[in-house]
């Protein structure tokens, strides 16, 4: 076993592999909305991105595939972690919606969200295969091309919710 490698993109070599990226990303057309991964996804629910380096297959996950392209491609120290300020597993809207930093950095900006924003939290559920059948709704929400009512729908789970009153 060899030690991973982190992650870099070559935006002339790897210009093919960024276009196919891009083909899986349907991205919300307002200024707030999330670029949401359309392309395979994982048990846990997150995406996932199938590269090659050094002559081997690798998956890596869009939002940190995302997060590299914006870097310009350079790479991102290994101890960073990454975070989703949107709550949305799949979005690749790097920098507005999905940040990285020390896990010092993230732990703290996860606190105060955790404060600020609870009534998020009631809708991540704790499990990867909660997760990975809501992502598996978000994407088939949004891959036709984007409908802002379907992917609400789906990502806070239509009928999961309790009743208005
Ligand atoms: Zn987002």
């Amino acid at each position: 076993m060899s030690a991973p490698q982190p992650l870099a993109v070559d935006p002339v070599r790897n210009e093919r592999e960024i276009a196919r990226f891009w083909s899986s990303v349907v991205r919300g057309p307002g200024a707030d909305d999330c670029w949401v991964w359309v392309g395979a996804i994982g048990d846990d629910g997150y995406g996932r991105f199938w590269i090659k380096r050094d002559g081997r297959q690798r998956a890596v996950r869009p939002h940190r595939y995302a997060l590299v392209l914006a870097n310009g491609g350079a790479p991102l120290p290994l101890d960073w972690v990454s975070l989703h300020l949107c709550d949305v597993p799949l979005c690749v809207r790097a920098g507005a919606h999905v940040v990285a930093g020390t896990p010092r950095e993230n732990s703290r900006d996860m606190a105060e969200k955790g404060r600020v924003r609870g009534r998020w939290n009631r809708w991540l559920p704790g499990t990867g295969r909660d997760r990975a059948e809501r992502s598996r709704a978000v994407r088939a929400a949004v891959r036709d091309g984007w409908d802002g009512q379907r992917f609400r729908d789906a990502l806070h789970g239509a009928g999961d919710h309790p009743a208005l009153f």
